[in-house]
């Protein structure tokens, strides 16, 4: 048997091993950032002139758009699929395989088949001509869609207030409409089961490898390496856990807004404008510091020394750790969901949200470029993720952050911590909104500056 000494020095070695199981069990969870992108988005672009001026844009069907652009298309993924491998830490190359072919004898469906496969998102996606609308805003006598018609995912969300209509092939759509709606579109499924231990064909096919981390069981855990980007840890992290350098939304980004720069410059307003919302929600999520930091609030030493313990059987510090991290990451979400719900409802312009999000202060200052993801924005997040995580702590009652046999949207549910913080007293949510309004004015920065650089772009 060995001494209790070298078993802790056995445990040391091995606790960089053990991080693994740490992040395993936090990016478990389901992976949202922001609980509906599109509140937030339409505030965010609302303060730039420039795009709000733009004209309604036809609503065009994607087999329309790839029957004009099948050929165009062929050369773009070709270049994104260099672009990634060149700047894209990590990147699985496309199995050659999948690169998109425009074949003029091609059904439609075949043509939109290859396409999907091609960039690589999940084949059930439903990608229907839709809006969501806002809350309280009546559909205009557009056919209503329920869920079903927009995403596959088996896993409802109850706590998401979406209302979607159906768009017509060539209806005049505003572009704040568009964009809005995309943004929250690849939650919908579209980086569902795209792992090879998914699972699925298509995971099979896609050559992304095994899911770097999250249970590969779990429906909505395999987007997570997509919508997360763990870009400024340690570098003994990336030693111990290597897998935590496979997070890609850097990838997605550039092929989405390369695919917008292109249809917005070939007369193709409707689907530009909706690959720009696709491309803005990775950026988005990214501007969320539970998703740019694995462990926000925990230093690097405390992680390994908490690893060390629990591999020498002390199990309590890792599993707390993870459902603090867990649980305070869920009542943020939950918390920004209601008040920007609340917000659009009041139709009260000057809700300190929107006016956090329609903050231009800091606009000229953050050009968008394409490591702008990970050098800017991600980068901002990490930092600013103590802080954060500090003030979640201090606004909440200590039920959501920091007991240990508390589950968020477990151990109760249907919960809104906006009323919940409210019921006290009315000035209980001011330090929730505090802690909030530094992300809600870096979403707003970053979708307006990633919008700006592409319309100077067309
Ligand atoms: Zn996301």
């Amino acid at each position: 048997m060995a001494k209790p000494s070298s078993v802790v020095c056995v445990a040391v070695r091995r606790s960089v091993a053990a991080l693994a199981l740490a992040a395993l069990s936090l990016v478990a969870a389901p992976a949202h950032a922001w609980s509906n992108h599109a509140l937030c988005t339409w505030p965010a672009l609302a303060a730039l002139p420039e795009f709000t001026a733009l004209p309604p844009a036809p609503a065009e069907s994607l087999a329309s758009f790839l029957k004009a652009e099948a050929s165009g298309l062929q050369k773009l993924l070709d270049d994104e699929e260099a672009w990634a491998q060149r700047h894209v830490p990590n990147y699985p190359a496309r199995p050659a395989a999948l690169a998109f072919r425009a074949d003029p004898s091609l059904s439609a469906d075949e043509l939109q088949r290859r396409f999907i496969a091609a960039l690589r998102i999940n084949p059930a996606s439903k990608l229907p001509l839709f809006l969501q609308l806002r809350p309280g805003q009546g559909g205009a006598g557009r056919a209503a869609l329920t869920e079903a018609d927009v995403t596959p995912l088996k896993t409802k969300e109850s706590s998401k207030f979406d209302a979607f209509v159906a768009l017509r092939e060539g209806e005049p759509v505003p572009v704040i409409d568009i964009v809005a709606s995309a943004t929250d579109e690849p939650d919908y499924g579209l980086d569902i089961g795209i792992w090879s231990d998914n699972g699925t064909p298509h995971g099979a096919a896609y050559g992304f490898g095994k899911q770097p981390f999250g249970n590969p069981k779990v429906e909505f855990s395999s987007q997570a390496p997509m919508h997360i980007g763990f870009f400024h840890e340690s570098a003994i992290v990336y030693k111990a856990a290597p897998f935590l350098g496979r997070t890609f939304p850097e990838y997605r980004v550039h092929l989405w807004r390369s695919l917008a720069a292109y249809a917005l410059k070939t007369g193709h307003p409707y689907w530009g404008w909706r690959f720009a919302g696709w491309a803005l929600h990775y950026l988005q999520d990214l501007t969320q510091p539970y998703h740019a930091r694995v462990l926000p609030g925990i230093s690097t030493a405390r992680m390994l020394g908490i690893n060390t313990l629990d591999i020498v059987g002390v199990k309590g510090p890792k599993e707390r750790a993870i459902t603090f991290v867990s649980n305070r990451h869920f009542a943020l979400e939950n918390y920004q969901l209601r008040w920007l719900r609340a917000a659009h409802l009041s139709g009260r312009d000057d809700d300190l949200a929107f006016r956090a999000l329609r903050d231009t202060a800091l606009d000229a200052g953050a050009p968008y470029r394409d490591d702008s993801p990970r050098q800017a924005i991600a980068k901002a997040s990490h930092e600013a993720s103590d802080a954060t995580d500090a003030a979640v702590v201090a606004a909440l009652p200590p039920k959501y952050t920091s007991d240990p046999d508390y589950t968020f949207g477990v151990t109760e549910t249907g919960l809104d911590l906006r009323a919940e913080l409210a019921k006290a007293s009315p000035a209980a949510v001011a330090p929730m909104e505090q802690a909030l309004l530094p992300l809600l004015r870096q979403f707003g920065l970053h979708t307006r500056s990633f919008v700006r650089g592409l319309l100077a772009a067309r």
